[in-house]
């Protein structure tokens, strides 16, 4: 058995933010991650709202997160968390098993998708969750993206740059991205928004991905469909209270359940951002060590 004082789950922005003001005060503390650190900001293109940074890639800010815990010492175990107990305060992974006296949620959320027919067949090959990671194998092809908000437009505009042309389809009237995004994007010749579009099905023939069909009858080809449609909070763990699967919690990261604290995008909150999640990561440690 390994002791320590907290575990979080995550090395997301808020799980990191939580580790740093936890080591800086002393306290042992591990991070289990189940895939990179920086979690979904290793899928932004660029960030230009994250106070002290006027631009900076997604991937560069995540590099430099994880340097500062490996500055700090923070041990960080990659693996996947699969069975917590919650009575024993024991988490295993793998064959090994740690106890803690705290236990952090900083496990994030991930992309919704449409559910439609051929979709598991053609993720990764023709529709993407990520136009970052994918948008430079369709450099001068046409592709969609479908959705409303700042992410879909952000990724629209990103496109824009690489692609021949790209179809913003959107199943509302008005877009729902921040002002600056929206005057932005109207800008940029080479991106048609279709407004309420409602994509009844992928376009395949002959077992070939062509784009999407609408539910009045209009076909969209494309050689790429990216979808940027919402989210699903990591909460599948967490047997507290939740609303609409994200953790509820109060003014100091506690959850329902003693002990178990969470932050970041996997929480019931009205602002899914960067300086937001880290923020919440730091009061949650803040809570954590007036109790240690
Ligand atoms: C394309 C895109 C663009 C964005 N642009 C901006 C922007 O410009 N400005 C801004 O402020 N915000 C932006 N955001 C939002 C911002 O990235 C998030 O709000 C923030 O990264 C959330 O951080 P987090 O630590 O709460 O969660 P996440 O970043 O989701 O991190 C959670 C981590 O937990 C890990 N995890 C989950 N389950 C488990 C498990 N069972 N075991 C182990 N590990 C697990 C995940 O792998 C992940 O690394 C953007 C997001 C996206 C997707």
């Amino acid at each position: 058995m390994v002791e320590y004082n907290t575990i979080i789950i995550g090395a997301g922005i808020s799980g990191i933010s939580c580790a740093i003001y936890l080591k800086r005060a002393g306290i042992k503390t591990l991070i289990l991650e189940n895939d990179m650190p920086g979690g979904q900001l290793n899928k932004a293109s660029v960030i230009e709202n994250y106070p002290g940074y006027v631009s900076i890639g997604g991937t560069e800010l995540s590099m430099m997160l994880l340097e500062q815990i490996q500055n700090y010492d923070v041990d960080l175990v990659y693996d996947d968390v699969s069975k917590i107990d919650y009575d024993k305060k024991i988490i295993t992974v793998g064959d090994t098993k740690y106890s803690y006296k705290h236990l952090v949620f900083a496990t994030g959320r991930r992309e919704r998708t449409l559910e439609l027919k051929n979709e598991e067949k053609w993720l990764g090959r023709g529709i993407s969750l990520c136009a970052t990671c994918d948008g430079a194998l369709y450099k001068e092809k046409d592709v969609i993206v479908i959705g409303g908000g700042s992410s879909a437009v952000s990724e629209a505009i990103y496109l824009s740059n690489i692609c021949h042309k790209v179809y913003l389809i959107y199943r509302g009237s008005n877009l729902r991205a921040e002002e600056i995004l929206k005057e932005r994007i109207e800008r940029i010749s080479n991106i048609e928004i279709i407004y309420e579009g409602i994509v009844s099905s992928y376009w395949v023939e002959d077992d070939k991905l062509n784009g999407v069909c609408l539910d009045n009858g209009m076909k969209i080809k494309a050689s790429c469909v990216f979808l940027a449609i919402g989210h699903i909070p990591n909460s599948e763990l967490f047997i507290g209270d939740k609303n609409s699967g994200y953790i509820k919690v109060n003014e100091a990261g506690e959850t329902s359940i003693n002990d178990v604290y969470a932050c970041g995008d996997v929480i019931d909150k009205n602002v899914y951002q960067l300086i937001t999640s880290s923020s919440e990561g730091v009061l949650v440690a803040s809570s954590i060590i007036k109790k240690s």
